[in-house]
């Protein structure tokens, strides 16, 4: 018998086919008939079942009486009240502001609005935030100020329907690599544009590679602009109907000019003009971005920067066309709509009243319970621990301690706390071995919900194992909470993940992401996924691109030209840190920190298990540096050991270093895209330097 859900793993959303025997999941095919992956799956999703039979799952609560105890197993009431009474004891003294919890884009949209809803309206916590903070904020800043709503415009048949597909800051060959077999399906032989510092994977498949310098990307998109609007390719009819701010934008860009850009990108004029005119000449043109765009002190202009492009040349709103966001975690897109962290539930604003009373009205609680103010982002919730205003942290599925960018004070910093509790599939991460409580949570593939995929698609995942000892689902541990804390009551209709599901459906009514034409979770199962909006459905499984009327979501239906002066990265390279550090992913084997993806023996075999530094032959000859060397790569704020990858794909005077390793993030600067907070992972200024004696990798 087989059971098809959503892997747990990216945000492309691919189903699975999990086939079991005797009620035990024993192996899992990808589904052939679902839109999105059309019976593919990468390395992670033929390995989704691994990491569930891992020896080190959490199977118990565990309980530190004492700072310096270790933690030890206790029952479900005994961690609970612990919780409880050490939270509110917190409450009592510092205010309720002082507890905060850090969620995550890994878990069901229900489970994550069950706990926005639990700590704010039932424990009368402020400030909440997700690992998502890490990975797309600044495209749902920028896609807010542009269209009036958190809205990536595309469906996955945009991919099929381009004849020029625009790559910026993107590898999707190892990233999102249903995607990328997606472009390799366009029937209409693409030009395969990638905009990127390094050789990455998808830029030597491309047919144009254009290695900018990093972190000039909002010049480079001025200058696109500049020359598109030189030469007259200016969809006039669209920009006049459906946008507001042209003006302003042309005379911004006019500054832009292809020899002030070619200074500042490093790529010769003609390659600036090669671009533009791939651009102009395409017919339907699509732009696709994800975190060498999002990561970035200057972010959020930089993905309005592609908009704008897309609005000025009329791009949008057709197949094959638009500025497309791809996010990163299996449910990231559930985050922005429905974590309740930074927006209150179905994208509303905290600090607008008629936004509490409606959400108010629909909970059936009172409008005091609500906030009225925004959350703190997760750097401000770091820094309130700094300084001794949050006292008390929840973090659930993530890996603070390992992923936080700038980490070396991280442990430190967690040690200043009162109580830190850690919800999570295994005890063993590095956050979880620092916390006071483990209370053990299920995994995908161990419980029920839905995700939200990079194209708005909504899909099912199911309970197919049995999560191990004590382990509950994490929607079933939030109730738990609530009903220890006191306010179960104010949850009882959130009684299962269908039931909450339901209430999501009220909460997006008359809503850009209105779903209340989907009916329930089978109609998900029938459909193959449903994008939202999805209002009075009745067409299966039909794709939803979004602004094909050419009206956007601003009250007056226009999207809004944005556009700032580029500025300086916060660490530039200096003559002891001559080199400026790109990070990412490293293979499609790996996942974020690793904790689930280093328990498949099959994928530790697809990616190194050491450390790796990717550096340019001319640098490693001027340093000494021979193939396979261990070297430490250092910032002013740590080091790292890391063999050395000696490899024409990186620049001169770049070098690059995979995030999944404990390392990378001693070397991180913590500088942060000032609308968005998003931390910009991918620019610090290091030096490689030779250990005193050769080693090599063998
Ligand atoms: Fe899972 Fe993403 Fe791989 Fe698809 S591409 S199988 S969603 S990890």
């Amino acid at each position: 018998m087989a059971s098809s859900m959503v892997c747990g793993f990216c945000s492309v959303g691919c189903s699975l086919d999990v086939n079991t025997k005797d009620g035990v999941a024993v192996s899992l095919t990808p589904t052939r008939e679902y839109p999105v992956n059309l019976g593919m799956a990468c390395p992670k999703g033929w390995e989704a079942l691994t990491p569930l039979r891992a020896p080190d799952r959490a199977t118990t609560p565990l309980l530190r009486t004492a700072k310096d105890q270790p933690l030890e197993a206790v029952d479900w009431p005994t961690a609970l009240d612990a919780m409880v009474s050490r939270f509110k004891a917190v409450q009592a003294t510092y205010g309720p502001e002082a507890v905060a919890f850090i969620s995550t884009g890994q878990i069901a949209s229900e489970e994550m609005a069950l706990l926005g809803a639990v700590a704010k309206f039932g424990m009368g916590m402020v400030h909440g935030d997700g690992n998502t903070r890490q990975c797309m904020a600044t495209a749902v800043v920028a896609y807010k100020e542009s269209f009036g709503f958190d809205a990536p415009p595309y469906t996955y048949a945009d991919l099929e329907e381009s004849d020029v597909v625009v790559l910026w800051g993107a590898n999707p060959c190892i990233a999102h690599p249903i995607l990328w077999e997606r472009i390799l399906r366009n029937p209409h032989h693409p030009e395969i544009v990638v905009i990127d510092p390094r050789v990455t994977e998808t830029a030597a498949a491309a047919t144009q590679h254009y290695p900018l310098l990093p972190k000039s990307d909002l010049t480079l998109l001025y200058g696109l602009a500049h020359l598109l609007i030189a030469w007259g390719a200016v969809d006039k009819d669209f920009v006049n109907r459906s946008t507001e701010g042209f003006e302003g934008f042309a005379v911004h860009v006019e500054a832009f000019t292809p020899e002030r850009v070619s200074a500042a990108t490093g790529l010769p004029v003609d390659a600036l003009e090669l671009l533009a005119d791939t651009i102009a000449s395409g017919k339907r043109v699509s732009f696709w971005w994800t975190m060498g765009v999002n990561q970035s002190h200057e972010g959020v202009r930089v993905a309005q920067a592609i908009i704008d492009l897309a609005l000025l040349t009329g791009n949008i709103g057709r197949p094959g066309t638009g500025a497309n966001s791809i996010t990163g975690q299996c449910n990231a897109m559930g985050s922005r709509l429905w974590s309740n962290t930074t927006n209150l539930l179905g994208g509303r604003a905290f600090t607008d009243p008629d936004a509490r009373a409606e959400v108010a009205g629909i909970l059936r609680i009172e409008d005091s319970r609500i906030p009225d103010r925004a959350s703190w982002a997760y750097d401000q919730i770091v820094d309130g621990i700094r300084e001794g205003t949050i006292k008390a942290l929840w973090i659930v599925a993530t890996n603070t301690a390992h992923s936080w960018i700038a980490k070396r004070d991280v442990a430190e910093l967690f040690a200043k706390l009162d109580v830190l509790v850690v919800q999570d599939m295994y005890p063993t991460t590095e956050t979880a071995q620092l916390a006071d409580i483990v209370l053990p949570a299920a995994g995908w593939g161990e419980k029920e919900g839905t995700f939200v995929n990079s194209e708005r698609r909504y899909g099912r995942i199911r309970r197919v194992v049995r999560a191990p000892g004590q382990a509950l689902a994490d929607f079933s541990i939030f109730k738990l909470v609530a009903d220890a804390w006191g306010c179960g009551e104010m949850f009882e209709e959130w009684s299962s993940p269908e039931a909450t599901f339901a209430i999501l459906q009220r909460l997006s009514a008359g809503r850009p992401c209105d779903i209340t034409g989907i009916d329930g979770y089978d109609h998900l199962d029938a459909a193959g996924g449903v994008q939202w909006p999805a209002v009075g459905v009745g067409e299966l499984g039909r794709e939803r691109r979004l602004f094909e009327d050419g009206r956007f979501l601003h009250p007056d239906g226009k999207a809004r030209f944005v556009w700032e002066e580029p500025r300086a990265v916060a660490e530039p390279t200096s003559e002891d840190f001559p080199f400026v550090l790109l990070t990412g992913r490293g293979s499609s084997s790996q996942w974020h920190t690793q904790t689930r993806t280093s328990k498949s023996a099959i994928l530790r075999t697809l990616y190194p298990e050491k450390p790796y530094v990717e550096i340019s032959p001319a640098d490693a000859s001027a340093l000494g540096v021979i193939p396979d060397e261990w070297v430490r790569v250092c910032s002013v704020r740590g080091e790292m050991e890391a063999r050395a990858f000696v490899t024409p794909t990186v620049a001169p005077g770049q070098v690059f270093v995979p995030m999944h390793y404990a390392g990378t993030n001693l070397l991180t600067k913590a500088s942060f895209d000032p609308s968005s907070r998003q931390p910009s992972y991918k620019s610090a200024a290091v030096a490689v330097r030779r250990l005193a004696e050769r080693r090599r990798y063998s």
